[in-house]
């Protein structure tokens, strides 16, 4: 069977996707989610951002309803990891991890991403009870406290600068005394009377309680020195990974155009540079990483599908 549209992830993007196509007249729709549909949000025991939903919610309640709206309209779930999306001569072939291979006239790619893990002692242990990897998310919670921030790259500088704004100090943590960001970015910092810079060093755990994060323990990697800071929050930028591994051909090269870092260069309309591909939420190019913004990415890319497949009649 030929599909009208393949949806391959099952995020806010995923089935924001799925509910635009389905609902929009699309017939043959199936959404590939390796796990259960949800995404990264479902990680969150705290959202409080998502318009209209006034309460603090857990990622898991903001999400279970997501799916049950979504196949109202038709949309079917198969809990299957896409392997590769290829092109072929009637629009895509879909390798699953079955080894099967399904047709489809169109696709979104909705695979998210995963920011990368420092490694210290703690660090899982209290991820989402103090160790976040999202300011926009959590930086509200450290309203005129004192938060650190690891990494010395622009993502770890731009971010320190941005809780500062709600903060009452950050602690930029970075192993070394050279920074990768931007010399004008680290100028914007260091010019920052709320930011602190510790560097040459190296976080070598994080501690608290079952309330959450007490502090974290330091050490300078040039004198050993060993040294605590208090702080109830731990904002972690060491880089981040986009799931694009379905977009790469078996030649190592991607389907669609990629920039340096991996995310799929897309339009305002989330096409990507194959007609009838389409990519939304956090793998796509300066994606907010935002569960709003994923979704509303899903609903821009299904409607552009629409129009893709009734034009192919
Ligand atoms: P994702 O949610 O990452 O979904 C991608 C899905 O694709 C996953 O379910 C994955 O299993 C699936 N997948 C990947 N590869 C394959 C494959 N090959 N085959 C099949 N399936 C595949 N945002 C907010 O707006 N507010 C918040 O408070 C907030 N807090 C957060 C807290 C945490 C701990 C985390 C991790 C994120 C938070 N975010 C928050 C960010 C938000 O979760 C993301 O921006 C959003 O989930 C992105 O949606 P997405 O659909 O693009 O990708
Ligand atoms: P990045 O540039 O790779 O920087 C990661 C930082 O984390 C580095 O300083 C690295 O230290 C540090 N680090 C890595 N692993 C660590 C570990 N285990 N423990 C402690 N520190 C660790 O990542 P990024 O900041 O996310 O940026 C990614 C790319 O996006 C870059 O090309 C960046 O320029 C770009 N970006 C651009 C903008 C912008 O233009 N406005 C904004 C954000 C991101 P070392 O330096 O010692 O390796």
């Amino acid at each position: 069977m030929m599909l009208d549209l393949a949806i391959v992830g099952g995020g806010p993007a995923g089935l924001t996707a799925g509910l635009y196509a389905t609902r929009g007249g699309l017939e043959n729709v199936v959404m590939y989610e390796k796990g259960m549909p949800g995404g990264a949000i479902t990680q969150s025991s705290e959202v409080e951002n998502y318009p209209g939903i006034k309460e603090v919610v857990s990622g898991m309640d903001l999400m279970a309803p997501w799916p049950e709206q979504c196949m109202r309209f038709g949309l079917k779930h198969e809990m299957r990891e896409v392997v590769r999306v290829q092109k072929a001569s009637h629009g895509f072939d879909l390798l699953l991890d079955n080894n099967e291979t399904v047709a489809a006239k169109s696709v979104v790619v909705c695979t998210g991403g995963v920011p990368r893990k420092a490694g210290f002692k703690g660090e899982e242990e209290f991820f989402g009870r103090g160790v976040s990897t999202c300011a926009t998310c959590d930086g509200f919670f450290y309203r005129d406290k004192e938060v650190a921030v690891i990494g010395g790259g622009d993502t770890a500088l731009e971010e320190a600068l941005y809780l500062a704004e709600i903060a009452s100090r950050v602690y930029l943590i970075h192993r070394r005394s050279e920074f990768r960001a931007a010399p004008a970015t680290v100028r914007r910092a260091e010019a920052n009377e709320k930011i602190v810079f510790i560097t040459d060093t190296v976080v070598e755990e994080v501690y608290g309680n079952n309330m959450g994060v007490q502090g974290v323990r330091l050490k300078n990697r040039v004198s050993g020195e060993e040294s605590d800071l208090s702080v109830p929050g731990v904002f972690v930028f060491v880089g981040y990974d986009v799931n694009n591994a379905v977009l790469k051909q078996e030649d190592g090269t991607f389907l669609c155009e990629m920039n340096a870092r991996g995310q799929v260069v897309v339009d305002l309309s989330m096409r990507t540079s194959v007609p009838g591909l389409y990519a939304a939420g956090d793998i796509r190019v300066e994606a907010p990483k935002q569960v709003v913004c994923a979704a509303a990415d899903g609903a821009t890319a299904a409607l552009q599908a629409i129009e893709f497949v009734r034009h192919q009649g």
